[in-house]
């Protein structure tokens, strides 16, 4: 019987690696956040780079092999479009963080944790809630490529999971921390809440009692 994946595992670990990032804007710096990770010693490789290995592997988008305790994550610069770019390189790096076979280069549960961890990292979950509670229309999809530099694609998926899945929402992610630590300062530049609900009432009260001090 081939394992279920662990969808839980894979969005823990991928939040784990935002919060611990020294990153507190988006679009992530992928290179940056990669070579941060403390736990782990990895190196990101481009094809055009490299004669790395001309075999099965590099007709993949990327793949990721371990050579005396470094990781090398490779992948297919040949490739122009950048959002699938940063998403193989998240997906690459789930492989390393979730402890996968990596000999096993199409273990389907292996390949849904590592999909559902660059889903989660490139653009967290947290933060696609708090653009709807701050009043954003997150339906179009050039809005999230253009914060998280995704891919279309990924983006229709995200939104599409995002309606379809509300009993999915926050399960897993820590919301509080993400947006109201690590990311607050960015938002509130960048996506001040429009529906300014605390705001009018400390408004309302103010102007109130400036009225009555006139009267
Ligand atoms: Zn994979």
């Amino acid at each position: 019987m081939p394992r279920l994946p662990d969808y839980k595992k894979a969005i823990e670990a991928a939040d784990i690696i935002l919060l611990s990032s020294n990153q507190f804007e988006l679009p992530l710096n992928l290179e940056k956040l990669i070579s941060g990770i403390k736990t782990i010693n990895a190196q990101i490789i481009r094809y055009s780079e490299t004669p790395i290995d001309g075999s099965e592997n590099m007709k993949l988008p990327g793949f990721v092999v371990e050579r005396k305790g470094i990781y090398y994550i490779a992948y297919n610069d040949w490739i122009e479009n950048a959002g699938h770019n940063r998403f193989t390189l998240c997906h690459e790096l789930g492989h390393i963080i979730l402890n996968h076979d990596l000999s096993k280069v199409d273990d389907w549960a292996q390949e849904t944790e590592a999909n559902v961890f660059a889903t989660e990292l490139l653009m967290p979950e947290a933060i696609i809630q708090e653009l709807v509670n701050r009043g954003y229309s997150i339906v179009n999809e050039n809005m999230l490529e253009g914060i998280f530099n995704a891919s279309h694609t990924a983006c229709q998926i995200r939104i599409d999971e995002f309606r379809n899945m509300p009993e999915w929402h926050g399960r897993y992610t820590d919301h509080e921390t993400i947006v109201n630590v690590q990311f607050r300062s960015y938002l509130d530049s960048f996506f001040p809440n429009k529906k300014n609900k605390y705001y009018d009432i400390d408004y309302e009260i103010e102007e109130e009692r400036e009225r009555d001090e006139w009267r």
